[in-house]
């Protein structure tokens, strides 16, 4: 058992099959997650955890990425960290400053690689894939979290944004979620995490069903059903119309706004057609849209001008009449930039 692959309540449980209390429970994940102690040899002289406790850990040692690439860019100040899992493969984590003095969020990757195929994203391409454990995301967060402390800033946020389809590794991104929130854990408010989908609709169901405080938000990439097929190949199972109903039902749920993400490309789906058919699209569902320019170092998608980009933002309050953001990808100096985490750079 190793208490970064299993929700607090879980932990508690399992404590108490050992005869200890939630309190004790609550001590060991603040040991761990707070004071950064993960040799289980230390936990009972440094916060008096049963020796009965820490000797029913296992694996031993717990297991740690390897972090064996950090680099900041000169540009922005965002930073990207590659870490290498046990069998060696490659899976990234980005630091993005925010506005407020000293905070930075995390941008978490929950799979190595991603079979969901998206046309303008390098992750589709890697070769490598599979889930990632719990424990592997929350180690990108305690590790990255170190050089964050190390560099006078906090963490205030995480995003399932990096590396993978969340909702396609489901259980283990729950997980690390409920441990990045727990109060004894990471600390991290509800609304600070964002958990992010293509648009697997049965899974964005099941969440609403069970009922998370974190956010969602939905890549959408366009907003008619034959050029989303183009960008986001998964959406030929889910039509657009389905993904909408269903962040529909997460907002009136849960009373508040969907992210819906929109990935612009020049000459592709930032014209007046496209921003009507998003409008259409949306109706009166309580979302915020993202605007965000394609960063493809393929050559094969282009960014929109400023002036493409400021008109197809002037549409969209027209048609759509609900907050647009355009959302800062950072990074792209390092390939930290949103679609472009591939393990390498
Ligand atoms: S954009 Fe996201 S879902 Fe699509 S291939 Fe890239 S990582 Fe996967």
């Amino acid at each position: 058992m190793d208490p970064r692959n299993v929700r607090p309540g879980e932990l508690e449980t399992w404590a108490a099959g050992r005869g200890c209390d939630a309190g004790v429970a609550r001590k060991l994940l603040s040991t761990v997650f707070q004071r950064g102690v993960l040799d289980p040899s230390r936990w009972m002289a440094e916060s008096q955890i049963p020796r009965r406790l820490a000797e029913a850990v296992s694996p031993l040692p717990l297991p740690r990425l390897t972090l064996d690439a950090s680099v900041v860019s000169p540009g922005d100040g965002f930073q990207k960290l590659r870490f290498r899992t046990s069998e060696g493969l490659a899976l990234e984590t980005v630091l993005i400053p925010l506005h407020k003095p000293g905070a930075v969020s995390l941008c978490l990757s929950s799979q190595v690689g991603c079979a969901m195929g998206c046309t303008f994203c390098a992750t589709a391409r890697m070769t490598s894939r599979r889930n990632l454990q719990a424990w592997e995301i929350i180690d990108q967060f305690l590790q990255a979290r170190e050089i964050v402390r190390g560099q006078g800033r906090r963490v205030t946020g995480a995003v399932f944004m990096g590396m993978g389809e969340p909702f396609l590794n489901y259980d283990h991104v729950l997980t690390a979620a409920d441990l990045l929130r727990c109060s004894s854990a990471g600390s991290i408010g509800a609304k600070a995490i964002t958990i992010s989908t293509v648009g697997l609709v049965p899974e964005i169901d099941r969440y609403t069903r069970e009922g998370h405080r974190y956010r969602l938000a939905i890549s959408l990439g366009a907003a008619t059903d034959a050029k989303r097929r183009e960008l986001v190949p998964v959406a030929s199972r889910w039509p657009v119309a389905e993904v909408v109903a269903a962040a529909r039902r997460f907002a009136l749920a849960r009373r508040c706004r969907v992210t819906l993400a929109y990935v612009c490309i020049a000459g592709v789906n930032v014209g007046e057609d496209d921003a009507q058919a998003l409008g259409v699209l949306i109706g009166d569902t309580p979302v915020r849209v993202d605007l965000i320019e394609v960063t493809d170092p393929s050559g094969r998608y282009a960014p929109p001008t400023t002036a493409e980009l400021q008109a197809f933002r002037d549409a969209l309050t027209r048609h759509v009449g609900q907050p647009i953001v355009r959302r800062y990808s950072g990074g792209k100096d390092i390939q930290a930039a949103c679609g472009t985490l591939a393990g390498v750079g």
